[in-house]
């Protein structure tokens, strides 16, 4: 089992990784033996940047690398730095996603957009990106959500990126399978981070009542999944969505 989840000689990218979900996925793969790339998007107080750089710090040979990923050309140009320092790819995790929740007859077509534009877009480039620089064996997972199976209220535009994302996973599975790269998505619920704390008090009280496991996730809980898909424990298995919600959906 140790070694099953030993990721010495491997590399990986974590999108959004400056923070959240993101930072606890980088920080374990990175301490299993993953050499990692700490992906983060530039905001003008540079705290997404102080931040990737501290999660960097404590993982030997991390890469530290700006990446808006709704960007194409962006994505492509890092890709082939990855390639240049890295030699190629074995693990891509796409993480980074955004939240602008409003019901349909308020939310503006920007709004709708900008989500997409992150959440399934952005997963799209990295993909496509990456598949030259992946190596056989590879693995990808994709950040869902519980809202992408449930369309949570005043999610339009996150459910709809979240269920696409599993589509996406799907598609990308059959793809890549002659290669022997694994696409699988994970679907946390209602986890403790920056996200789900600038929900208000009584939203998160109405969720706990419906979690029958009774607590909140911890972002530990949505690694272990990660960790797990990433690692050869998991090479029979491919195109899947597992479900990390305390029973919320099941
Ligand atoms: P978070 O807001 O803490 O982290 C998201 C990260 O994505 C941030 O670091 C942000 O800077 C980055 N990001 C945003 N736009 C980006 C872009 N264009 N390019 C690169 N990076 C960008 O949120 P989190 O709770 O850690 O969520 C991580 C993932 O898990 C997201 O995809 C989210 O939708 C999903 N998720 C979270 C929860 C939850 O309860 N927290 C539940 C279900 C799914």
């Amino acid at each position: 089992m140790n070694d099953a989840v030993d990721f010495s000689g491997k590399a990986a990218l974590v999108t959004g990784s400056s923070g959240g979900i993101g930072a606890g996925i980088v920080t374990a793969l990175g301490r299993l033996g993953a050499r990692c790339v700490v992906n983060y998007l530039e905001d003008a107080e540079g705290r997404n940047q102080a931040a990737a750089e501290r999660v960097a710090s404590a993982l030997p040979g991390a890469r530290v690398v700006q990446c808006d990923v709704g960007d194409a050309e962006q994505v492509r140009v890092r890709m082939e730095q990855i390639k240049t320092d890295f030699g190629g790819l074995d693990i891509l995790v796409n993480n980074a996603g955004i939240l602008q929740d409003r019901t349909i007859r308020k939310m503006t077509l920007k709004e709708w957009e900008s989500v997409l534009r992150v959440n399934l877009t952005g997963a799209f480039n990295c993909i496509q990106h990456a598949i030259p620089i992946l190596r056989s064996g590879g693995r990808i997972v994709n950040l869902s959500s519980v809202s992408g199976q449930l369309g949570l209220f005043g999610q339009a535009n996150y459910a709809s990126s979240k269920a696409g994302l599993i589509a996406l996973t799907k598609v990308a599975a059959r793809e890549l399978a002659k290669q022997q790269i694994t696409v699988n998505a994970v679907a946390p619920g209602f986890i403790d981070t920056e996200m789900t704390r600038s929900m208000p008090e009584a939203v998160t009280q109405q969720f706990l009542t419906q979690i029958p496991l009774g607590r909140i996730g911890q972002v530990e809980d949505v690694v272990s999944a990660v960790l797990f898909l990433c690692s050869p424990l998991a090479r029979y298995i491919t195109g899947q969505v597992i479900h990390v919600n305390g029973g919320f959906y099941m």
